[in-house]
């Protein structure tokens, strides 16, 4: 029972944005790949739906032969530092340069080549929610206990792998398209940068405001306040992880 509960905790610590979150990045990616990236994703997948295949990560997180892939899905900057590597916490700026590495050279068999495409779908999603950019202290927000709306015990992390965007009552397709909204293409090419370290820092540049709690009631106030900053992370997300795939699939 005891190593049950264990478990049941280092999952809910991965998890990162859910089911939506993870669709609407790849939603946003798809709909910005270029005519080459689509083709060749194509020939591998089958399909360039990145929405389908985008939460297999998390997915297979219940299959022990995966165990070892657990702390893919985050990495952490301790306060008042710069990115130190992964024994701060968390794999996953070393896992998506690698697989991008291993996809652009080649080597790799068909189905090895699928699950490293899916993870790094799925990662580079992951480390646009800002608390999967951890601090080092509190498990990436999953120790800070809140209330939501009526809901009532939740915790921070939780806040924003999914009750904020469950809350806008949206289906990934509606909230890829609400997101999009207005964009002039001058915008969609400057959102179209595949330098991973920079949305890395920049997750984890937005922890003051997404801390800012309270006596950790949280509803309408504080949503009112991060919807916009949630939907910019949704929306970068999609733009970076399509020219993360652009790049590699030239
Ligand atoms: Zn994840």
């Amino acid at each position: 029972m005891r190593q049950f509960v264990i478990i049941m905790l280092t999952a809910t610590l991965v998890l990162g944005w859910g089911k939506t979150g993870h669709r609407v990045i790849g939603k946003i990616a798809e709909e910005n790949l270029t005519p080459e990236a689509r083709e060749q994703i194509t020939q591998l997948m089958g399909h360039a739906d990145l929405a389908r295949i985008s939460n297999w990560a998390d997915e297979i997180k219940s299959d022990p032969k995966w165990d070892h892939s657990h702390d893919w899905h985050y990495c952490t900057i301790l306060e008042g530092k710069e990115y130190e590597g992964p024994e701060a916490g968390g794999y996953a700026v070393k896992k998506v340069s690698e697989f991008t590495d291993l996809l652009k050279r080649g080597i790799l068999g068909k189905k090895d080549q699928i699950d490293v495409f899916r993870f790094i779908v799925h990662i580079v999603g992951d480390l646009h929610q800002p608390l999967h950019v951890g601090n080092g202290t509190d498990r990436g927000g999953n120790s800070v206990k809140v209330e939501w709306f009526w809901d009532g015990e939740s915790n921070l992390h939780r806040v924003w792998d999914t009750q904020m965007i469950d809350h806008m009552q949206y289906s990934y397709t509606e909230y890829a398209q609400q997101i999009q909204l207005g964009l002039s293409s001058e915008d969609k090419e400057a959102m179209l940068n595949p330098d991973l370290m920079a949305f890395v820092n920049t997750s984890r540049s937005l922890h003051p405001q997404i801390y800012e709690i309270g006596e950790g009631k949280l509803s309408w106030e504080y949503v009112d306040k991060n919807r916009d900053l949630m939907e910019d992370r949704l929306l970068k997300g999609g733009f970076h992880l399509a020219a993360i795939l652009n790049d590699i699939f030239q």
